[in-house]
């Protein structure tokens, strides 16, 4: 046996281009074998909120079982972990996906170097993504987008091949027993995940809204949206299996477009590698923001959802209880944070990092900073949206604040979004809007005048 393959955001057999060369590469080789293997490191994970470790131990049972439990699971630094096992294995070469992220790139550099140090080669082939970071750029001049909608045309016209299949003839290599992590903390459902899940979501969706998604998809108390951003975070389906499904009509095309946001803010982060932690628009780090003990007290709130904006603690309860949080609120919640509390957008995007069980390093970065208004594409920093319109607007009916609060269960009709006013709409405890949200927005608008470029 001459190969590995080290699964890393790809946990999937098909269309997974990486593994398919390795395949067919080990057919050539005249054996077939392939050794599968994926690595973690126990610190980091027990860093993870409970939703999020079972989401990972969800998504590598679902793999491992799909290759009749051959999954080899490591556990420590990549480029230890993937050295002694070439090694011991008298492999030569490791196949892979290669990443784009500041973490995928020095990882897959550390591993590179640890493997040649022993005479072994790392392949890095495909990506998590239709077109490869970096590949998008102006037909000018060569250089980069910095605007989401002509990069989406250019995007486009670049295409993607048909998706990949996994040679039948590939032949799983046990090493031994596979040894998948086990959560260190407790999740409030049992997590489905894998690439039969996804692929079953998918059509689901299909069916069930993808025709009305232009529609739906801003509704948060709606099952407006595809609900595969885990999926395509992990890899367990690949945005080329999605795309190629895809028509031309509204709701193919609008849900095709958000694709290419995920691919935009990939291609952003590439090529933006700092952007990861800090400002792409440098100004932005000048802005007074709050800190100290009070600062820390405000961020507990919104962390806990108990800011009294009900369409804002509905979402961190969402967050926290399912490790997903519908896009609209998202943004809501984001602007909260930047623009009401005055807190920096990292902070935010770090606790988002701990929840999210679809967490994507240039999605979640970008996706802040677009709120924020310091981003690329951003929307205006001045944007500053009210979190009881944005309640009545998206949420219409209440329903989605009352799924997540309790308190205002007893509350009929949109009324919940402004519990305050109604006389027993505090009875079960629900607490006060922690702030005047109008006061708050002319203070954020005094702090941007005071970084405005002359
Ligand atoms: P759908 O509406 O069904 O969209 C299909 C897919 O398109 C998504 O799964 C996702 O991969 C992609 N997509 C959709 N909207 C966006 C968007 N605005 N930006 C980038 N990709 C998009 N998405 C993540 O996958 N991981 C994150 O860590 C993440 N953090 C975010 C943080 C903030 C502050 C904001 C505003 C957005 C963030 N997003 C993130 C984007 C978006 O909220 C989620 O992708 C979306 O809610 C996932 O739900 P869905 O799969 O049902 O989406």
């Amino acid at each position: 046996m001459r190969r590995i393959f080290w699964f890393r955001r790809d946990l999937r057999l098909q269309d997974n281009e990486a593994l398919t060369r390795c395949a067919e590469a080990a057919i050539s080789d005249g054996d077939s074998k392939v050794l599968g293997c994926f690595n973690f490191e126990q610190g980091t994970f027990e860093t993870l909120s409970g939703i999020r470790q079972h989401s990972i131990v969800a998504s590598l049972e679902s793999l491992n079982n799909s290759m009749s439990g051959a999954l080899q699971v490591l556990e420590g630094e990549a480029a230890e972990a993937l050295a002694r096992l070439s090694q011991r294995e008298n492999v030569e070469i490791v196949h892979a996906t290669e990443s784009f992220d500041p973490a995928g790139i020095l990882e897959q550099e550390q591993v590179a170097k640890s493997l040649a140090a022993l005479g072994k080669k790392l392949v890095l082939e495909g990506s998590n993504y239709a077109v490869t970071p970096g590949a998008v750029v102006k037909p000018t001049d060569g250089s980069a987008y910095r605007v989401y909608t002509p990069f989406y045309k250019a995007w486009f016209e670049i295409g993607w091949p048909e998706p990949f299949k996994l040679p039948t003839k590939t032949n799983w290599v046990r090493a031994s027993e596979a040894e998948i992590p086990r959560p260190t903390k407790p999740a409030q459902f049992k997590v489905r995940a894998g690439e039969q899940f996804a692929l079953e979501t998918f059509e689901r969706f299909k069916k069930r809204a993808l025709f009305d998604y232009s529609e739906n998809r801003n509704r948060a108390d709606l099952s407006g949206t595809s609900k595969l951003s885990h999926a395509l975070a992990h890899g367990e389906i690949h945005p080329r299996t999605l795309l190629s499904d895809l028509r031309d009509t509204d709701g193919h095309n609008v849900f095709r477009k958000e694709i290419a946001w995920r691919e935009f803010y990939a291609d952003v982060l590439f090529r933006n590698p700092h952007t990861l932690n800090d400002y792409y628009v440098p100004r932005f780090s000048k802005m007074r923001y709050d800190t100290g003990q009070e600062a820390d007290q405000k961020l507990e709130r919104w962390k806990q959802g108990t800011t009294g904006f009900p369409m804002i603690d509905a979402g961190m309860r969402q967050l926290a209880t399912e490790g997903w949080m519908h896009n609209r609120v998202r943004m809501i919640v984001a602007s909260f944070l930047v623009k009401d509390l005055h807190l920096e957008w990292q902070l935010g995007a770090d606790w988002f990092e701990k929840c999210l069980s679809d967490f994507d390093p240039a999605s979640n970065s970008h996706g802040w900073q677009w709120t924020a208004g310091c981003g690329t594409d951003a929307s205006p920093y001045y944007r500053v949206f009210n979190p009881v319109l944005q309640g009545y607007k998206f949420d219409p009916d209440g329903n989605y604040v009352r799924k997540y609060i309790p308190e205002l269960s007893h509350l009929d009709g949109p009324e919940v979004h402004e519990p305050w006013l109604l006389v027993d709409g505090l009875i079960n405890g629900y607490p006060e809007p922690m702030l005047d949200h109008s006061k708050e927005r002319d203070e954020s608008l005094r702090r941007l005048e005071e970084i405005k470029e002359k």
